[in-house]
């Protein structure tokens, strides 16, 4: 299967991104729950179409067998499927997973050991061990734990029963074998999707960051002000937006150079940063232009914190250029879901009047006199 660039970017465009886990074990979770969920299905038909198999074979304990594998076993591992679509019940959906083949194993033993038949019975308990390690989606040490206790079962049970020695060295060899095989599928899964973490981490953190400043990109800033404008309709607080640019910018590269330019946006970076709160979320929107998201702010408080950092700025020694000043728009969400493209349009419009007012000042524009 080949996947272009292209294909991904155009998809990347049209999608609203994603916010993906940030921890390994519950991102982990995530990228197995497709397995889990197709897994649970074919598990279920299976045994379905084993419990007819199965009641045209065998003489014994028919009521059992119906309960068991045409109907507790189809049941649990339909809950399990469903519970894939259930963030809140994961927790339950991984201990059916886990309890879910030992039950198996301990009734097949229960109903077979003694049959007579054992040897035609016994494959289910091998395809369990390895079920439980490569197939199930339990992560290495849950697979561990539930097969280990498999085994268990099946050992006391193998050695306490008297089955034919040849046959029974055959059996426990066949154990031992779906159990490496099993346990070796889950560690490298396991070690091969740790690695794909890493790089997904550090992907994310590429894409979402400004190379020369570490602030973060237009794109990231689009996701927080998402997240933050929903949380602000959730408690009804306000957000607010400061957009800043350095005056007469160009001079530094062209006095300079642009190694100094580059060097003069990263100790602007690191003022905005050492003078907002630790909640505010800080962009580099452009060349020269940055933009601060101020959750749980209104415009006024805002406006204090946008004089502050001119001052700030003003009187900042930077290297090789000296002072420098930058011109500052305000502005305060007008309502709830207002778009950032909105918010940026009215900051825009004040940083453009600060621009005009002579630079080195602080524009307001107000949530009312924009819809003007
Ligand atoms: P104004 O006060 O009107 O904002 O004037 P300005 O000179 O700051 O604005 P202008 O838009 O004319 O120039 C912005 C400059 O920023 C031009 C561009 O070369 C420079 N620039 C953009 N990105 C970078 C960068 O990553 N590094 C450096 N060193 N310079 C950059
Ligand atoms: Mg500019
Ligand atoms: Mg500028």
């Amino acid at each position: 299967m080949s996947v272009s660039i292209n294909s991904i970017l155009d998809r990347v465009r049209r999608e609203p991104p994603i916010q993906l886990p940030t921890d390994f074990n519950t991102w982990y979770l995530y990228a197995k729950l497709p397995q889990i969920r197709y897994t649970a299905l074919v598990t279920t038909l299976l045994y379905l179409i084993y419990s007819v198999v199965e009641y045209q074979i065998v003489a014994d304990y028919h009521i059992e067998r119906f309960w068991l594998h045409a109907v507790l076993v189809p049941i649990t591992m339909a809950t399990v499927g469903i519970l894939t679509h259930m963030p809140k019940h994961h927790r339950a959906m991984l201990m059916l997973l886990l309890l879910a083949p030992i039950a198996a194993n301990a009734v097949n033993v229960y109903l077979n050991l003694d049959s007579g038949h054992f040897s035609y019975f016994s494959p289910e308990l091998y395809l369990s061990i390895m079920w439980t390690f490569a197939i199930s989606g339990l992560r290495l040490r849950h697979a561990l734990l539930s097969a280990l206790i498999s085994c268990g079962i099946i050992l006391l049970a193998s050695f306490s029963a008297k089955l034919p020695t040849d046959f029974f060295w055959l059996h426990l060899m066949w154990l031992f074998s779906a159990f490496s095989f099993g346990f070796v599928s889950a560690l490298v899964l396991e070690k091969v999707h740790h690695t794909l973490y890493e790089k997904h981490m550090e992907l994310a953190a590429l894409a979402s960051h400004d190379p020369l400043t570490q602030l973060w990109n237009r794109e990231k800033m689009a996701m927080l002000f998402n997240d933050e404008n929903q949380r602000a309709i959730e408690q009804d607080s306000s957000i607010s937006l400061i957009m800043l640019d350095i005056d007469h910018f160009k001079v530094v590269n062209d006095v300079h150079g642009h190694e100094t330019g580059d060097i003069v946006l990263q100790h602007f970076a690191d003022i905005l940063q050492h003078n907002v709160r630790k909640q505010d979320h800080i962009g580099r929107f452009g060349g020269e232009e940055f933009v601060i998201i101020l959750p749980h702010t209104t415009g006024a408080e805002a406006l204090q914190v946008a004089q502050k950092l001119q001052q700030r700025i003003s009187q900042y020694q930077f290297p090789t250029v000296g002072r420098k000043t930058a011109s500052i728009g305000v502005t305060e969400a007008r309502y709830a879901h207002e778009p950032l493209s909105q918010l940026m349009r009215r900051a825009d419009v004040a940083l453009y009047q600060a621009k005009e007012s002579g630079r080195n000042c602080v524009m307001f524009v107000a949530k009312e006199l924009a819809s003007a």
